[in-house]
């Protein structure tokens, strides 16, 4: 369900063609069929990661640029807005894999809430995202022990879990228990995700 966006902040973003084109592009492409994780009940596959891209392109779900990020709850490159059914991002380039990997974040909030996942508690919503982002990185050719790093330590900490997960998933050994708990953990730790960690998100379909 989705709800409009003020005007007053409606003013500070923009709808870029060819930017919500190079998104669909993305969720479309290669990268995106190595990204397999469950969390809990709840299981993100390539086939909805492309829906999203079918969505995006249908305008169910808009792209917007917000360079200045007023609409995200906290700092961050890029947030899904469940309430307004909307992606919103700080860059419109994606130069980097790095970059890629945070659309297919993104993409894995916006299938919850697609899949009316009303149960889902934050903590999970994220553990999904987190790994999803890591299995697309290592998708695109990335290597263990290469991997996404941070200076800080409580979003390094998510990183290495969150690595750690994936690459558990790869190795085939069944579903990884032990690491997605340690990446529970690691996103419990972090300041923004601490006091909502163990409530749902809302997710209410698109
Ligand atoms: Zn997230």
């Amino acid at each position: 369900m989705s709800i409009a966006i003020p005007h007053a902040m409606l003013r500070e973003l923009q709808r870029l063609p060819n930017w919500t084109e190079d998104v669909v592009r993305i969720l479309h492409g290669p990268g995106v069929g190595s990204v397999w994780v469950r969390v809990g009940q709840f299981t993100i596959t390539p086939k909805p990661i492309r829906a999203i891209g079918d969505a995006i392109k249908k305008g169910t779900i808009k792209v917007y640029y917000d360079p200045k990020m007023l609409m995200a709850i906290k700092p961050s490159a890029a947030y899904y807005d469940g309430g307004y059914d909307a992606m919103f991002t700080s860059f419109v380039d994606t130069s980097t894999i790095g970059r890629k990997a945070v659309l297919v974040h993104e993409a894995v909030h916006a299938i919850n809430d697609m899949k009316k996942r009303a149960s889902i508690l934050h903590v999970d919503d994220e553990a999904a995202a987190y790994t999803a982002q890591m299995m697309y990185i290592r998708g695109t050719g990335v290597r263990a022990p290469i991997r996404l790093t941070s200076t800080t330590t409580v979003v390094d900490d998510i990183y290495r879990t969150a690595f750690a997960v994936a690459d558990a998933i790869f190795a085939g050994t069944g579903h990884p228990t032990t690491e997605l708990e340690a990446l529970r953990t690691a996103i419990r730790a972090h300041p923004d995700y601490t006091s909502s960690a163990n409530a749902t998100v809302g997710y209410n379909g698109i």
